[in-house]
């Protein structure tokens, strides 16, 4: 790959002057000013290619795509970070199967990797580019120091990042959890985490304190001084707005659509609509990506909860956060006001107009609320419909689904099932994104096969069971089929982190600081 042909990264909000490398965007995450790194070209692929590519191992076919974003790691080390990325750490070959049901359904299963979401096909990569990059930097003497990544989760990122992260060289990794406030299988999956370079704290507090107890330590200047000057450390985040992390997500929608013609389901250059249950808009961005890269893509079918700020925004062409609550619903990792993505989707509708964008952000950030020109609001409905489905309906379709096909879902994946029932179109094929096994969230996968309502209490007995022992129990009713390994042994697993912190700045720094001290840095 000669010096001319790399591909460099532009950013959304037009502050970056000088376009920067790949190696440049991973380590960095986010550009000066706020916006989020794009590549200055979209490579185009040929139907046959895309085709072709199908028969190869997935990671093969994913170093194929990587390397034909032309970055600055070499294609050698490209090749052994997919190898890496995508082999005996998933449970399956395919690595991503595509499981066909009735009505020309088709379920992406994006959930084979170490822990058990559609995280993994991310963030098993990501920390290889990260580490890859970061340590090419160094050697080129544009960097210095060695990171930590600091994490403030929910749940589902915290142990994928966990365990992406876990044994990389030169990265040690922090996760942060709401104490209190994670499911007993999240809680174990990171409190059981190994590694050396690891560590995880709960936290007294919601997972709004974790965040912002995690933002204000990453804006404190004087303690990244400090962290420098007695460890010689950067932190650094692994949020869903690096490239590094979205790049990976583009490879399954074109392999899925050349398993697809291989398979016999469509012919090439058949359409497929892509229907995908949405938080950051990270997933379906990918799907777009695949599409402009020459995929058959016709539409993007856009899945929210009850938090539906996408879908409104997507039928209106005004997004407002300023005019809704946050609402609890069984798909949390869907539970977003702030979709972050959405960005950079924005930003190819425009044409690149990053003095747009810069402009909506900053309504949004004055008023929780922007609203976009028509011109962008037409394109859009021409790419996406979107639709949101109630928490009801939501654990309603679980059971449907199960009763009609035995194909247990989880509540993100039933979301997004539910959609595209909505919306598809009669000939085309729906590709759904199914993002987590159904035993992450099994209590829920309780309730809806025994139609209790979210609001009901468990009855006693099932109440005091272990989230493992929930899912056996599901699993012995739903026909048998075996729990993925990391959630099935977790009960026997000996808990490595149980450290409650406070959720302040002062608090976290003396957690951070005394990690890195018994790093031996
Ligand atoms: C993160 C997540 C989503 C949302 O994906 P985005 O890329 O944030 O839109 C959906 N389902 C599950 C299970 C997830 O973990």
């Amino acid at each position: 790959m000669g010096e001319n042909s790399e591909n460099r990264y532009i950013d959304t909000r037009g502050a970056v002057e000088n376009p920067v490398s790949f190696t440049e965007a991973v380590v960095s995450g986010l550009a000066p000013g706020g916006g989020l790194f794009v590549p200055q070209r979209i490579p185009a692929l040929e139907l046959d290619e895309i085709c072709k590519l199908a028969d190869l191992p997935y990671a093969q076919q994913a170093a194929w795509i990587y390397n034909a974003f032309e970055g600055d790691l070499p294609a050698e080390q490209i090749q052994r970070i997919a190898e890496e990325a995508y082999g005996a750490n998933f449970d399956t070959p395919e690595i991503c199967p595509i499981e066909e049901l009735p009505g020309d359904m088709y379920m992406l299963e994006l959930w084979h990797g170490p822990t058990s979401a559609f995280k993994d096909m991310a963030l098993q990569c990501l920390p290889r580019f990260f580490s890859a990059s970061a340590a090419q930097l160094r050697q080129s003497g544009k960097l210095e120091d060695t990171h930590m990544i600091l994490v403030a989760t929910s749940g589902d990122t915290g142990k994928a990042a966990l365990e992406g992260f876990c044994d990389v060289d030169g990265v040690t990794i922090g996760v942060m959890y709401p104490d209190g406030g994670v499911s007993d299988i999240q809680f174990k999956q990171m409190a059981t985490q190994r590694g050396g370079n690891v560590t995880v704290w709960g936290v007294r507090g919601n997972f709004d304190d974790c965040q912002t107890g995690a933002k204000k330590v990453f804006g404190d200047p004087a303690f990244a001084q400090q962290l420098h000057d007695d460890y010689r450390v950067a932190l650094s985040s692994a949020n869903s707005i690096n490239w590094g992390r979205l790049l990976p997500q583009i490879v399954y929608y074109v392999s899925a659509y050349g398993r697809m013609v291989t398979s016999g389901a469509i012919e090439a250059g058949d359409p497929i609509d892509v229907c995908v249950p949405t938080g950051n808009f990270g997933n379906i961005l990918a799907a777009y990506y695949a599409k402009r890269m020459g995929t058959p893509i016709r539409r993007l079918l856009c899945a929210s909860n009850e938090n539906r700020v996408l879908t409104d925004f997507i039928n209106t062409g005004t997004y407002d956060i300023a005019h809704r609550d946050f609402v609890k619903t069984p798909s949390p990792s869907m539970d977003i006001l702030v979709s972050s993505n959405l960005e950079r989707q924005l930003f190819e509708l425009t044409g690149r107009d990053g003095d747009a964008i810069k402009g909506w952000m900053a309504d949004l950030n004055a008023s929780g609320c922007f609203q976009v020109d028509r011109e962008t609001f037409g394109k859009m409905r021409e790419l996406y419909l979107a639709d949101s489905v109630d928490n009801e309906t939501c654990l309603a379709t679980i059971r449907e689904v199960y009763e009609d096909t035995g194909y247990l879902m989880d509540p993100h994946t039933a979301v997004a099932y539910q959609v595209a029932s909505n919306l598809r179109e009669d000939g085309v094929p729906v590709l759904i994104a199914s993002t987590a096994h159904w035993a992450k969230f099994g209590n829920n996968v309780y309730r809806a096969l025994h139609g209790i309502a979210l609001d009901e209490e468990l009855p006693a007995d099932v109440a005091a069971l272990s989230g493992c022992e929930l899912n056996r129990l599901v699993a012995e009713e739903a026909g048998g089929k075996p729990i993925p390994r990391g959630l099935a042994e977790l009960d026997d697993l000996p808990l490595r982190f149980t450290e409650v912190i406070d959720g302040t700045p002062d608090a976290i720094q003396a957690a951070v600081r005394s990690f890195l001290g018994k790093q031996g840095h």
